[in-house]
């Protein structure tokens, strides 16, 4: 998901990408590797929740082998003759970012598979029956680098996940790492972030560098209003509160699943698609963006029958009484 107020802020080199130390620096031994021997970098999946620098990476990678990069997602890709079309047009070592990529149809997965192992595509060319007709022709591409980028590993299918031969994970990042992509941002912004307000928003952003950055843009919009030249751990914390972001960084939305879980289904065990009626989100929101940071904080639970409120829940949201489960 590439989210455009960010575009310049996205960092273009590995030394600029925060965290993921052990991630970036066998990155920096495949991407040397491919370079030294003039090949096309092994493709390569990354995997993890949305916000988590996937986006970033694929076009790190790209100018880091210093090769163009041509971005799709998998939901574009409607047919087959698509993604045909991108791979022939693509230049030699180019690297194709195909964002969530677990949600590419069937048929285009199948065209990709050649493409990947032999870098070649069937294409079907002609009309009608009989010899003139509907015929495959195979069409050599040049060497490229796949780089796809997934929230739902799970829902990847095991041939095509087998073709990725380099799958990394990217995990959520700590405060200070995230109080440094703060104050990174807000030196390209030029705006003055004191340390203990970056730290702050480091707490609050959910682990994702892109809430740190989605949070340092309104509380710089505060400071302006005000008249602040340097944006402090006070007015940090005023901003925050009125746009509702808790302590641990929960919004209106966290808070109002949890209340719903709480008050409408006693606490649950409640299924996802009336959860996601209650709270008039669509389902793959709730599971994507809102219920991994819940189950990470202990607030939540998926189990066989439905969704579970802990008791941490409860405190968190202040009710006094935890219903007896049997
Ligand atoms: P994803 O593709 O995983 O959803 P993105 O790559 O689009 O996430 O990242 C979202 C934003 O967060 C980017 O615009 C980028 O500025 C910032 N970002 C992500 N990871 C990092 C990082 N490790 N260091 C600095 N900024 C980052």
């Amino acid at each position: 998901m590439i989210d455009a107020p960010d575009e310049h802020i996205r960092p273009r080199r590995l030394e600029d990408f925060i965290g993921q130390e052990e991630l970036r620096a066998n990155l920096r031994v495949y991407v040397t590797a491919a370079r030294e021997r003039g090949q096309a970098m092994d493709h390569v999946l990354f995997y993890g929740n949305p916000g988590l620098g996937k986006t970033t990476l694929a076009c790190i990678l790209a100018s880091e082998l210093g090769v163009n990069i041509v971005s799709t997602s998998g939901p574009v890709l409607e047919r087959s003759g698509d993604l045909a079309a991108i791979l022939s047009n693509l230049g030699r070592h180019d690297i194709l970012f195909v964002d969530e990529i677990h949600r590419m149809p069937v048929a285009v997965e199948e065209v990709l598979y050649p493409a990947l192992e032999d870098f070649a595509v069937d294409v079907m060319v002609g009309q009608g029956q009989g010899p003139g007709g509907v015929r495959t022709v195979k069409i050599g591409l040049k060497p490229f680098t796949l780089v796809g980028a997934t929230t739902r590993i799970g829902l990847l299918s095991a041939p095509l996940r087998d073709r990725f031969g380099i799958i990394c994970r990217l995990e959520t990042y700590t405060p200070r790492e995230l109080a440094q992509v703060a104050l990174r941002a807000a030196r390209i912004l030029r705006v003055e972030l004191a340390e203990e307000a970056a730290l702050e928003i480091g707490r609050r952003s959910r682990g994702t560098p892109r809430i740190a950055n989605r949070l340092l843009r309104r509380v710089h919009d505060f400071a302006t209003v005000r008249g602040a030249q340097t944006i402090t751990r006070t007015e940090t914390d005023e901003a925050l509160s009125r746009m509702d972001i808790d302590p641990l960084g929960l919004d209106q939305m966290d808070r109002k699943l949890l209340d719903v879980l709480i008050n409408q289904f006693d606490g649950g065990p409640v299924g996802l698609k009336t959860l996601a009626v209650a709270c008039s989100e669509e389902e793959r929101t709730l599971e994507e963006i809102y219920e991994p940071f819940l189950i990470q904080c202990g607030f939540l639970k998926r189990t066989p029958s439905g969704r579970v409120a802990t008791p941490r829940a409860y405190e968190h949201l202040q009710k006094s009484s935890v219903p007896e489960r049997s």
